[in-house]
């Protein structure tokens, strides 16, 4: 397998979750091991910034990666895309600090990197492998993987809710099957949290547009919803993204119960920080390589809590 970027530069714009603004997101193809970069251009310049473990913020809304000097929201949707076609290189420039919310799933970035099309390079892509059963539990939620020749999930989330309860599915990852069974499903929030993050003047572009919205009984969204158990469809989706934070695609199957941003990145700091025991850097037809970027000895950021 070739490294692998997009055939031409596209763009398009949306609104921005947080701040409720208007951005422009640019898809550039990048040379070869370059990997997934962001670009942040706003008044102080043009901020570059590469996603790993330790750059994770994780906030009450989405995944925010940070430099030190600047930072970008809402990035797991577009990672999971970007990821799941099998994408290495790819520069993703913003002219503000999120990647746009669209419809509060991952279809408009899948379209949008088929509309650019992919183009096969020279060099050999590498990958992540899991090599030994590695778990993280917190308060009855837990992340689990074992060595798998693949990447496979096994999700359970259970949610004190009618319409939600307990919902279940095992996906594995291919372009097809993320675009067929995982793109459309959407970001979901409870009204009253909804009320509580707009009372502290977050979330001022989140709508019944990017989000699926739920009261005690069921959803408030006109159209309903767009699978039966969208919601651990999206759980999915997130956690695909959460650990395309990575250098190089994971190689492993992962069994997960009632996790979110906040233990998902945590997990994929634990994964990282022990590699060279439980995780190999796989080059094929080289064999086992020094990962390309040195480790931090310091976490930039604690995970916080963190919800869908
Ligand atoms: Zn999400």
């Amino acid at each position: 397998m070739r490294q692998k970027t997009i055939n031409r530069s596209i763009d398009c714009s949306g609104i921005g979750l947080h701040s409720g603004r208007k951005v422009r997101l640019t898809l550039r193809p990048a040379e070869e091991d370059s990997g997934v970069r962001f670009v942040v251009v706003n008044d102080s310049g043009r901020h570059l910034i590469t996603p790993s473990p330790e750059a994770v913020v994780s906030t009450q809304l989405a995944t925010t990666l940070h430099n030190g000097a600047a930072a970008v929201s809402t990035v797991e949707h577009l990672l999971a895309s970007v990821r799941a076609l099998g994408i290495d290189n790819i520069e993703i420039e913003l002219d503000g600090s999120e990647v746009p919310i669209m419809d509060g799933s991952a279809a408009s970035f899948v379209y949008l990197l088929r509309l650019a099309g992919l183009r096969s390079q020279t060099r050999p892509a590498a990958y992540l492998a899991v090599t030994e059963t590695v778990e993280l539990e917190k308060d009855g939620k837990y992340v689990r993987a074992e060595p798998y020749d693949g990447f496979r999930v096994d999700y359970t989330i259970d949610f004190p809710h009618p319409l939600i309860g307990r919902q279940a599915m095992s996906f594995e990852l291919t372009p097809e099957a993320f675009a067929r069974r995982l793109a459309k499903a959407r970001t979901f929030g409870f009204v009253r949290e909804v009320e509580y993050l707009r009372s502290k003047g977050l979330a001022l572009g989140g709508s019944l547009d990017n989000a699926v919205v739920l009261d005690e009984d069921g959803v408030i969204n006109a159209d309903g919803l767009r699978f039966k158990d969208e919601f651990v469809r999206h759980k999915i989706l997130d956690f695909i993204g959460d650990t395309a934070v990575l250098e190089a695609p994971l190689r492993g199957r992962f069994e997960v119960f009632a996790s979110g941003h906040g233990l998902n990145n945590a997990f994929v700091r634990k994964l990282w920080s022990e590699s060279g025991r439980c995780l190999e850097r796989v080059v094929p037809g080289a064999g086992q390589a020094p990962s390309r970027r040195p480790h931090l000895s310091e976490p930039l950021a604690q995970p916080a809590a963190a919800v869908a």
